[in-house]
């Protein structure tokens, strides 16, 4: 069917592939936040609840797009780790940015009610969403490294600033004013002495923000075993066409886990290979 005479603006809308073979690191972060969590009431330094929606919009993400195979989230944003071989999408850019910007996004909103009850959303929130195509492991170990010392370095200073004005009625300016120049240690040091804070001790979803990772479902063990039964007779009681899926099933049956630990060493790294495949 030849097109209509119109249809030739259809050429302005140029090719926008990644390109092959490389690791794409999907980022978004919310818009306009800080207004958004004052509209909102989000308790300071770190409100659990808005932490919590965040980790389940982006186990959505991860749970339609087999293809992600990290997250890692702090404060109003996320990162994602889209495996070097995918084919997502054809690897258009603005296809893969948009339609997982979109989804984050109305994940957020569909499950706002669950986390804040007596909160109604006041307006509907927005995220910005960014690819960066990164050439090898280190660019990536260096790139989680990164945005996991920013977890860091922002929260301790949130910590300190918000104990300065919650508990030392301090004004805002005023604990600016107390934390401007100060390095890490002299932090710490103001946590413990004047708020008798270890902050080694505080939560570690605030320290180290949030890491989701597929892990393994080791096959139901609570199901008795049919392991001598032939798989083309029904085993009453059981439903037999999904017991007989279990057993031919090639690929592991994974879920998505959310952790909060150290990515920067090795060791995370190290007892997940695959990530990085
Ligand atoms: P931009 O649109 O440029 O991203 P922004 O206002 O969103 O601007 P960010 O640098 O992204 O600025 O910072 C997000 C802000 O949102 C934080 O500084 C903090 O004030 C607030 N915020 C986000 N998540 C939480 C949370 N869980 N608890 C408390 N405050 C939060
Ligand atoms: P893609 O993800 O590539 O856009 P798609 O399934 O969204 O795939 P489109 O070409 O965008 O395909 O077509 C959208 C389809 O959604 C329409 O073909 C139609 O079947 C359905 N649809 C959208 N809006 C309506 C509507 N208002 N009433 C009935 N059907 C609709
Ligand atoms: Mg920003
Ligand atoms: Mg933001
Ligand atoms: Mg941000
Ligand atoms: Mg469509």
């Amino acid at each position: 069917m030849a097109g209509s005479k119109y249809a030739y603006v259809r050429n302005f809308e140029l090719p926008d592939p990644l390109l092959p073979g490389t690791f794409m690191v999907f980022r978004l972060d919310g818009h306009s936040f800080h207004r958004f969590s004052d509209e909102h009431k989000f308790t300071k330094p770190n409100d659990t609840r808005a932490l919590e929606l965040m980790d389940h919009a982006a186990k959505d993400l991860m749970e339609q797009y087999p293809d992600i195979v990290l997250g890692f989230g702090e404060s109003d944003e996320f990162s994602f780790l889209i495996r070097k071989s995918a084919s997502l999408y054809n690897r258009r850019q603005s296809k893969i940015v948009s339609t997982l910007t979109s989804l984050f996004t109305s994940s957020y909103v569909f499950r706002w009610a669950s986390y804040f009850p007596d909160a109604p959303l006041k307006y509907p929130p927005a995220f910005d969403g960014r690819i960066i195509l990164y050439p090898g492991i280190r660019e990536i170990r260096d790139y989680f490294s990164w945005r996991q010392t920013d977890t860091h370095i922002n929260n301790l200073y949130n910590t300190v600033f918000w104990a300065l004005v919650q508990q030392g009625g301090e004004s805002t300016t005023q604990a600016h004013a107390t934390l401007e120049g100060t390095v890490s240690k002299e932090k710490h040091e103001i946590l413990f002495s004047r708020f008798n804070v270890n902050y080694n001790a505080i939560d570690a979803r605030f320290r180290k923000g949030s890491t989701l990772v597929r892990e393994e479902i080791s096959e139901e063990p609570s199901v008795p075993s049919h392991e001598n039964v032939p798989a083309r007779l029904s085993v009453p009681g059981s439903d037999g066409p999904s017991a007989i899926r279990m057993r031919t099933r090639t690929k592991p049956r994974t879920r998505i886990v959310v952790l909060h630990c150290d990515i920067i060493k090795d060791e995370f790294w190290d007892a997940r290979p695959d990530i990085l495949l």
